[in-house]
């Protein structure tokens, strides 16, 4: 199977990836994250990403679109439920990519993570799925998400403070 795994960052990978290869399959990561500010963190992590994908011997296609404006200009009309227009902007341009470029299907790290809406990202991704015409894999990752972040550290990874925009920024660090 060919599979174009999106990608958030370095620590959510590891462990996607090592559940994948242990079904023998061997994604190629796929990078485009336009909710991650400001441009220094998005920095971090994609750099992050950049030398795991080196060190695992790993194929990483950049779509390395910073889109600050677009993304504010996107949630700003719906900010208390801001997320699944950050999940579809995300995946519906995975699926495109995927379907473009021969793809069987297209996955997310997303699903790894245990703070995330994982309902919400598996029903987004199925309907981008039906969209582009390739299909969506989805597989609950969270049992490897400890192990994960820890294999992170252990390997000095930057490892970020909070989801990734600015108003989840606001959220962690403001009272
Ligand atoms: S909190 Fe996280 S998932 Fe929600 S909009 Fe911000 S970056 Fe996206």
């Amino acid at each position: 199977m060919k599979l174009l795994l999106h990608t958030c960052c370095a620590p959510c990978s590891i462990q996607c990836v090592e559940t994948l290869r242990a079904g023998d399959i061997h994604p190629d990561l796929f990078w485009y994250n336009p909710n991650i500010h400001p441009y220094t963190e998005y920095r971090s992590r994609r750099d992050t990403l950049i030398k795991f994908a080196g060190d695992e011997g790993l194929e990483l296609i950049l779509d390395d679109e910073y889109g600050l404006r677009a993304f504010i200009a996107g949630v700003l009309g719906n900010l208390g439920n801001r997320c699944p227009y950050c999940y579809r902007t995300r995946l519906e341009k995975t699926a495109a990519f995927a379907a473009e470029h021969g793809y069987d299907s297209f996955s997310t790290t997303l699903l790894i993570s245990p703070y995330q809406k994982h309902e919400v990202i598996r029903g987004i991704g199925e309907d981008a799925a039906a969209r582009y015409g390739v299909q969506f894999f989805y597989r609950d990752f969270r049992p490897g998400f400890r192990e994960g972040q820890k294999q992170a550290r252990e390997q000095s990874f930057y490892m970020q403070k909070y989801c990734g925009c600015i108003f989840s920024e606001e959220e962690r660090y403001l009272n």
